[in-house]
């Protein structure tokens, strides 16, 4: 057996085990071409197989009703930040986004190329540790755009903003897809670079409702069209052979275990462990986000002193788990708890805090 690590990083992160495992065993003969994935055609029928494949298990693990597309894109979620405005935008009206960390602001400013940003609500006063609270957004909005999960601020929306029913709701789920049952109808276009809880860098997932595929103008470049890629269901250009593929042995791994409901409970069971020992520590490890906002997926805290929180994650490496330095824009730790991560890494880190804390305190 090879030697592992628990790897809390935020992302490239950590992948499920048997699904490296049957990776490895697939990787010189797949499907018996005589080839791994990565070097059929991809025009070839066990890939197109495969590649279809992929697109229903998003469909059947998330619930998309019938009039969605699947979409497996390039460029990251950062390219989905000028993509969304390039297709969605609207003369004369405002695009409305919700501020609530980096990734929001990034978003912000790609959308800042193509138009009038509106910025409804923002959490920048407190360090983004919240998410601000009774959102809406207004009814001549061209779409509104918020960001689900703040992997550096360790935040995550847990209610519904209010979005009129004609304005697309667009939601950058890049860190917390699939890790809760959500409604999906209430989305209009959700897109996420997989690497963080789906699968290896390489690819970005998009849903698109497919009212909204017409809506680019006619002088967007090809490859930036949402339409393009759908027509082609996403084989408009060499896809990312590999990291579909990828991404294919996670969902099918996922449906085994029992769906997103099944890793929605052992995520709630794992966030709460972790929370709850960061609360009980009498103060020496302070959270970051406020506690009705907090991610279940990116858990993010302090210690006293800069000196601790070095000296903490030197002596985690020692023990095995890696990954747990905090994001320099907010210090501290954060540990990144993806639907791949064990319950027993979880308690590994649990029983490492106490540990760390009674020798230092
Ligand atoms: C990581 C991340 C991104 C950027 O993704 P890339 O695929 O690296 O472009 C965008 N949004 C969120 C919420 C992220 O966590």
């Amino acid at each position: 057996m090879a030697k592992r690590v628990y790897n809390f990083n935020a992302g490239p992160a950590t992948l499920p085990v048997p699904v490296l495992e049957r990776a490895k065993d697939e990787m010189l003969d797949w499907e018996n071409t005589g080839m791994s994935v990565m070097e059929v055609s991809h025009r070839s029928k066990e890939y197109d197989a495969m590649h279809h494949e992929a697109m229903s298990l998003v469909k059947e693990l998330m619930g998309w009703p019938d009039g969605y597309k699947v979409l497996w894109l390039q460029g990251g979620a950062s390219t989905q930040f000028l993509m969304v405005p390039q297709n969605l935008s609207v003369p004369g009206k405002p695009m409305e986004y919700v501020n609530t960390g980096a990734w929001s602001k990034k978003a912000i400013k790609e959308a800042k190329l193509f138009g009038e940003v509106k910025v409804v609500a923002s959490s920048e006063d407190k360090n983004f540790s919240y998410i601000p609270k009774d959102v809406s957004f207004s009814e001549d909005a061209a779409f509104a755009h918020i960001t689900g999960n703040n992997t550096i601020f360790g935040t995550e929306w847990h209610y519904d903003p209010k979005v009129p029913s004609d304005v697309p709701l667009v939601v950058d789920m890049s860190s917390n897809l699939m890790d809760k049952v959500i409604d999906v109808k209430r989305i209009a276009l959700l897109y996420a670079g997989v690497q963080k809880n789906l699968g290896p860098a390489g690819v970005t997932l998009a849903v698109i409702r497919e009212d909204l595929l017409p809506k680019a103008p006619e002088k967007a470049p090809t490859m930036l069209k949402y339409s393009t890629h759908a027509a082609e269901d996403s084989l408009f250009n060499t896809p990312p052979c590999w990291a579909i593929y990828m991404c294919k042995l996670v969902l099918e791994y996922m449906k085994e275990k029992g769906g997103v409901p099944y890793f929605e409970r052992i995520n709630r069971e794992k966030a709460k462990l972790l929370y709850d020992a960061i609360e009980n520590s009498g103060g020496f490890y302070k959270g970051h986000a406020d506690p009705d906002s907090r991610s279940l997926m990116n858990v993010t805290f302090k210690l006293p002193t800069e000196d601790l929180e070095k000296q903490i994650v030197d002596e985690a490496k020692k023990t095995g788990m890696v990954g747990l330095k905090g994001h320099r824009s907010v210090g501290g730790m954060r540990a990144s708890i993806y639907n791949a991560m064990s319950m027993d890494g979880v308690k590994h880190l649990v029983e490492f805090l106490k540990d760390f804390q009674a020798k230092n305190q």
